[in-house]
């Protein structure tokens, strides 16, 4: 295995290095922080570096020029990924929905005028997105939504319920998921709306998490007007169109990067902190076999990156292999918090408002919110399940 780069991908590299030293903001709290995560005032020292990003089109790497992409292929984005994980360079994570998933479905299935109205304002951070598909009663089992839209002229009339949806307090659009045929199959009833968040009848009440953030909301619709032309594809072909996206790099390498620069940080930490005299490494021996242990996790977890981007370089699409990356950087995301928890001792239930929070604070705000991990964008289980049927071929369990 040749993990070294080829002289194109090496001059790419270069490049990005260099503008990421020229313009990247040095901010105390570093990277992929930003207004998701209650940073606010991180979020507007990063403007100005956000807008150059979105002037080289590395804002939507994967995007096509001619929609204000960079066109790169899935090793340029591994490379940008990694280079920016590597110099904490902040991210613009509350684009993540628009320039994720809103974009690239509109580029694929949106009309032309969808595309020429929203993707340059999603580009320009204009307007930021959010998505509508977790229900109450509908969250692994996404298809069994209820929320309603009946035609009524050229409108949809909209009633129900979204739960945790993450910055919609934010959001000015959001990818709507309903359901227009209630006697069809679940899966072929569902149409794909944009859904202005300002439409009369659109009440979100915050949900707060147990690390003290507004992230997500609950969104309740009465009766809320969605013209025809907001309708993403085909009616009741939602459920096809919401699950297309465009060549993704996967590998997943920033949040391998992270966790690997976490646990770092918690070593260095262990190695300098010491009471009444005693480094704590000596106070408590047990803690370097948990140290050892998670630099190795994270130097698994890259190792899973580096697979993924092996078989994209090929030409691959990766299947059950993404579900191995999100499951187990999840869940070293939750082992790490624990162990740096145990390093930190008492202090580290500071939070970043305290003057005495070791590393600012991070590892308290990693801790509560790692809980929330391993349920979003698909739970552990179902990504379990996915790896046993694809990967390993055993039998569904239901
Ligand atoms: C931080 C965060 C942000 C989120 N942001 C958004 C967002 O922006 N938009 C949005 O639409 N949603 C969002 N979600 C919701 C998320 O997608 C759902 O929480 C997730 O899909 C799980 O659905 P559920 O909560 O309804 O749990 P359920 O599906 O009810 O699951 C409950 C438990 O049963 C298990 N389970 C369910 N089915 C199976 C099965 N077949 N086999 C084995 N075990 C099973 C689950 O693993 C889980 O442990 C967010 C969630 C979190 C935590």
């Amino acid at each position: 295995m040749d993990f070294r780069d080829t002289p194109e991908e090496a001059a790419f590299r270069q490049e990005v290095r260099e503008f990421i030293a020229r313009e990247a903001p040095k901010l105390e709290h570093g990277a992929g922080i930003d207004v998701v995560s209650g940073y606010a005032q991180v979020f507007v020292q990063s403007q100005g570096w956000f807008k150059k990003l979105g002037e080289k089109g590395w804002i939507a790497p994967a995007w096509p020029k001619e929609y204000g992409g960079a066109g790169m292929t899935a090793m340029q984005q591994f490379i940008l990924n990694e280079e920016m994980a590597l110099a904490r360079a902040p991210r613009p994570l509350h684009l993540i929905i628009g320039v994720g998933m809103a974009g690239p479905t509109l580029i694929v299935h949106g009309t032309e005028e969808q595309k020429k109205y929203y993707l340059p304002r999603i580009l320009s951070g204009e307007d930021i997105w959010c998505q509508g598909y977790s229900e109450p009663e509908a969250g692994s089992d996404l298809a069994s939504l209820r929320t309603r839209a009946v035609r009524n002229g050229d409108d949809y009339i909209i009633n129900g319920q979204k739960i945790w949806t993450s910055i919609a307090h934010l959001a000015k659009w959001m990818i709507l998921l309903a359901r227009t045929d209630p006697d069809a199959p679940k899966h072929k009833g569902i149409t794909y709306f944009i859904l202005d968040m300002k439409s009369p009848g659109v009440e979100v009440r915050p949900l707060i998490n147990m690390a003290g953030g507004q992230e997500f909301n609950e969104v309740f619709f009465d009766s809320v007007r969605v013209p025809k032309s907001n309708i993403i594809g085909e009616e009741n072909r939602g459920w096809y169109a919401a699950m297309s996206t465009l060549d993704f790099e996967r590998s997943a390498i920033g949040s391998a990067i992270g966790l690997r620069q976490t646990v770092e940080d918690i070593i260095r930490y262990a190695r300098e902190h010491t009471e009444n005299g005693s480094s704590m490494l000596h106070l408590n021996p047990m803690l370097r076999y948990e140290l050892v242990d998670r630099l190795l996790e994270a130097e698994v977890g890259q190792m899973l990156s580096y697979r993924i981007i092996s078989l994209q370089a090929k030409g691959l699409v990766p299947n059950y292999e993404a579900s191995i990356v999100k499951l187990y950087n999840m869940e070293l995301n939750q082992r790490i918090a624990r162990t740096g928890m145990s390093v930190l001792g008492p202090y580290g239930q500071l939070d970043r408002a305290s003057k005495w929070a070791p590393l600012k604070g991070r590892l308290e705000h990693m801790y509560l919110r790692s809980v929330g991990s391993t349920i979003e964008g698909g739970t552990s289980e179902i990504q379990r399940n996915i790896i046993a049927t694809r990967g390993l071929g055993l039998p569904r369990g239901d």
